[in-house]
C-alpha cells in the first residue's frame, strides 16, 4: 500500500510517503533552532511552525515520492502522544486530506511508529519484537507481538527520559539544545572511565525493566557544580563521555535482559537517543555477545519524522486494521497500548 504519514507531535513538521516497506519520501521541517534560544521546545512556538510548514512540507513529500495524492491508499496521522496543540495541526491536516482525497485516514501511535520505522530500513519486524524506544519523552522497554494491535509495555522510566537527561546535562554544560548530538560528538574525545557516575535502578532488588535518570542528572550536576567552585577547570569531554556510558549502559544492559527473560532473539532501538553513536556501538557489541540481533535505524529514521507514521499506516492498510473516522482528534497522552485510533463508525473505505 502507498502511504504518506504525517507527524507534528513535537517541534519536526514530518511528511513520509512510503510504498509497503519501501521509503519513497522523508521531507521533515523542523523549528528546532527557534527553541535552541529558549533552552527547550516552546509548544505555541512549535504549533505555528507546524502551521505554516505543513502543507509545503507534504507538496515537497509527494514531489520528492513522485506520487499523486490520489494515488495513496490511505492517510496516517500521530494521533499522540505529545504536544496537544502541535499534535492539533498534523491530525486537522491529515482530515482535510482525507476528505479532499476521499481516502481512509489512520490516527497512530507516536511510539508504535518509532518501531515501526525499522521495517523501511530492515524489512518487516520479526513478531514479537522488543524495543528499547528512548527519546527526549520516552525511556520504555516494549514487547510488540504485533506492532499494529498489541505492543506491552515492560518498564519505563520512572523519572526522566533518557533524551530529556542529554538535554538536561548539555543545558548544565552551555552546549545548546538538543543535547544529543553535541554530547554525542564532544563523548567521543572524552574518556567514559574518566568519572563513575551512578547507574541508576540496577541493584537486585530494583525493577528489572524500569529506568531512571534523575539521580544520574543530579550526580553530574553536582560534579560540575563542585569543579566550578573549586576553580578548577570542567573536563567537559570526559564528563560528556562518561554520562553517556551510564545512560547507555544501563539501557543496553537492561534491554537485553528482557529479551533473554523473554526468549527473544531480537532488539530494535527507536526514539531520538537511538541516533546516539555510543549506545550503537555498545548496543551492537552487547548484543553479538548474548546472540541477539540488533536493529536500529539510520539516525534520520530515528528522531521524529514523518515516514515513521507512513510505515505504521502501511501496516494498517496491509493488515486490514479499522480506519480511524473525520472525527478523529489528537491525545496528547495517548497510551502506547493504543497502537491506532480507530473510529467510531468503523466502516469500510474500499
Ligand atoms: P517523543 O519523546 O515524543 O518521541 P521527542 O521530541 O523526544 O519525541 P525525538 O526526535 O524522538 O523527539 O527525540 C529527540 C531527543 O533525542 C532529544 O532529547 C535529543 O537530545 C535526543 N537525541 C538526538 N540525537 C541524539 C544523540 N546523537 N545522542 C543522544 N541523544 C540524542
Ligand atoms: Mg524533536
Ligand atoms: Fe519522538
Amino acid at each position: 500500500p502507498l502511504v504518506l504519514g504525517i507527524e507534528t507531535s513535537c517541534d519536526e513538521t514530518g511528511v513520509g510517503i512510503v510504498r509497503g516497506t519501501t521509503l519513497l519520501a522523508d521531507a521533515v521541517a523542523s523549528s528546532v533552532d527557534t527553541h535552541a534560544r529558549f533552552g527547550g521546545v516552546v509548544p505555541e512556538i512549535a504549533s505555528r511552525a507546524h502551521l505554516e510548514a505543513m502543507v509545503p512540507t507534504i507538496e515537497r513529500a509527494l514531489k520528492e515520492a513522485g506520487v499523486s495524492g490520489r494515488d495513496l491508499d490511505g492517510i496516517a496521522v500521530t494521533a499522540g502522544p505529545g504536544l496537544a496543540g502541535a499534535l492539533l495541526v498534523g491530525v486537522s491536516a491529515a482530515k482535510a486530506y482525507a476528505y479532499a482525497l476521499n481516502k481512509p485516514l489512520y490516527g497512530v501511535n507516536h511510539l508504535a511508529s518509532h518501531i515501526c520505522v525499522d521495517q523501511l530500513e530492515h524489512g518487516p519486524l520479526p513478531e514479537p519484537t522488543m524495543a528499547l524506544l528512548v527519546s527526549g519523552g520516552h525511556s520504555s522497554l516494549l514487547l510488540a507481538p504485533d506492532i499494529t494491535n498489541d505492543v506491552r509495555p515492560l518498564g519505563a522510566t520512572i523519572d526522566d527520559a533518557a533524551g530529556e537527561a542529554f538535554d538536561k546535562i548539555a543545558r548544565v554544560l552551555d552546549l545548546g539544545f538538543p543535547g544529543g548530538p553535541v554530547i554525542d560528538r564532544l563523548a567521543r574525545e572524552g574518556d567514559p572511565a574518566a568519572i563513575a557516575f551512578p547507574r541508576g535502578l540496577t541493584g537486585s532488588r530494583d525493577p528489572a525493566y524500569d529506568f531512571s535518570f534523575s539521580g544520574l542528572k543530579t550526580s553530574v550536576a553536582r560534579w560540575i557544580e563542585a569543579k566550578r567552585a573549586a576553580g578548577e577547570e570542567v573536563p567537559v569531554r570526559d564528563v560528556a563521555a562518561s554520562f553517556q556510558e551510564a545512560v547507555v549502559d544501563v539501557l543496553t544492559r537492561k534491554a537485553i535482559r528482557a529479551c533473554k527473560d523473554e526468549g527473544v532473539d531480537h532488539l530494535m532501538i527507536g526514539g531520538g537517543v537511538a541516533a546516539n553513536s555510543r549506545l550503537r556501538a555498545l548496543a551492537e557489541e552487547r548484543c553479538e555477545r548474548a546472540g541477539i540481533r540488533l536493529r536500529v535505524p539510520r539516525p534520520k529514521l530515528c528522531t521524529d519524522n514523518g515516514a515513521m507514521v507512513a510505515a505504521l499506516g502501511a501496516e494498517m492498510v496491509a493488515r486490514n486494521r479499522p480506519a480511524s473516522d473525520l472525527e478523529l482528534s489528537a491525545d496528547s497522552s495517548l497510551p502506547v497500548t493504543e497502537t491506532h485510533v480507530p473510529g467510531v463508525h468503523t466502516h469500510d473505505h474500499d
